[in-house]
């Protein structure tokens, strides 16, 4: 990564409500000149849906809840050069790890049947395993830039890519904090 040549991106969500994806694109008008640096090259916000062998940074939103977030983020540890925790959910579980005080059993029964008047029934089929706790993704992979904020500011997310681009690695926490 240098501080002229564009660096790649890629981005996904985990166990999120995709807030922090809409904080990215409050950039609003900077978005003009961040293509103008770097490459996203997988993301829920771009048509591009095979991650590249090779990725300068990655950024994941959301918590470790199910098999599917746990591949994702061990896919994304391996293939990004820079791994950030976008988000409280990311950086300590937040809103999802509420569900860690009870048993999973419980939980799933309460979504799918206590609540349920018509056909309750747990899903099986087309939806991943869940796992029986919710961690923060630096409780299964590595991160190197952890960003708080539920979700972090687009001020805060065009700091830390702005450090990025320019070869050096954020440290956030004058520009961030917990929550909203
Ligand atoms: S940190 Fe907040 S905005 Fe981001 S995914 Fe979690 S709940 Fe949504």
């Amino acid at each position: 990564m240098s501080a002229t040549s564009k660096i790649t991106v890629a981005t996904t969500w985990l166990d999120g409500c995709s807030g922090c994806h809409m904080s990215f694109l409050d950039m609003d008008e900077r978005l003009i000149e961040l293509v103008q640096q770097v490459d996203i090259v997988y993301s829920p916000l771009v048509d591009t849906k095979t991650l590249p062998e090779q990725v300068d940074v990655g950024i994941l939103e959301g918590s470790i809840s199910s098999e599917d977030d746990l591949e994702k983020a061990r896919d994304f540890r391996k293939h990004c050069k820079i791994l950030v925790s976008l988000g409280d959910c990311a950086v300590n579980g937040n809103v999802p790890a509420m569900r860690n005080h009870f048993k999973l059993a419980d939980v799933v029964d309460r979504a799918y049947r206590d609540t349920v008047t018509v056909q309750p029934q747990t899903p099986t089929q087309g939806v991943p395993a869940l796992l029986s706790v919710v961690k923060p993704i630096h409780g299964v992979v590595g991160v190197d830039v952890f960003v708080p904020g539920c979700p972090p500011s687009a001020d805060a997310i065009w700091y830390v890519l702005r450090e990025l681009i320019a070869g050096r690695v954020p440290d956030p926490s004058a520009v961030t904090r917990f929550g909203a």
